[in-house]
């Protein structure tokens, strides 16, 4: 089955309340682009500098109609993320050019990807529990796992973090 971006903008408009409920974050889709691709690994992406979910026109070969939504739900608390707090671009890759951890791992890209699977995770539970794809990378999965035990559901520490000293945010991912 082929996505169009009519049923993509659909989803999108039907789970960003869940996400703003979800997360705490106001998630605003005035201006965002919805872009067709034809990617075969990725179901979305977002990026912040153009406000742009990129959508896989094929990704429906390979993942269910719940599995899209989920890619979704993480995505738009990207969106979120992006918009609620303003200098996190920068954090992210002022953390990022100055971590000594391989594979450029920092503790901003840890808490962004890592609260956005936790609120993907969260989403699944809650509508779409029988669901059994693998979605995720597996880092992504671990950095929500902590981020789950450590607060238990608190949103709103997890959402004081984006504006933590990065050195908190050090200690809370294990990254020296
Ligand atoms: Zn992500």
């Amino acid at each position: 089955m082929i996505i169009t971006e009519d049923f993509a903008r659909r989803t999108i408009e039907e789970v960003a309340p869940h996400i703003e409920e979800l997360s705490g974050l106001k998630v605003n889709l005035g201006g965002l682009v919805i872009l067709m691709s034809d990617s075969k690994e990725n179901a979305a992406s977002y990026s912040e500098i153009t406000n742009v979910i990129e959508v896989s026109e094929s990704i429906l070969d390979k993942y269910n109609k719940d599995s899209f939504k989920e890619a979704l739900s993480h995505e738009l608390t990207h969106l979120g993320q992006y918009s609620n707090f303003k200098d996190l671009s920068w954090r992210d890759y002022f953390a990022r050019t100055t971590s000594s951890m391989p594979n450029e791992q920092n503790p901003v890209t840890s808490l962004i990807e890592g609260d956005a699977t936790l609120i993907m995770r969260t989403f699944r539970n809650r509508y779409n529990p029988t669901n059994q794809e693998k979605i995720c990378p597996k880092d992504y999965f671990a950095w929500s796992e902590i981020l789950r035990k450590r607060f238990n559901g608190k949103r709103k520490d997890i959402n004081e973090l984006y504006t933590a000293p990065i050195k908190e945010l050090n200690k809370i991912f294990g990254i020296n």
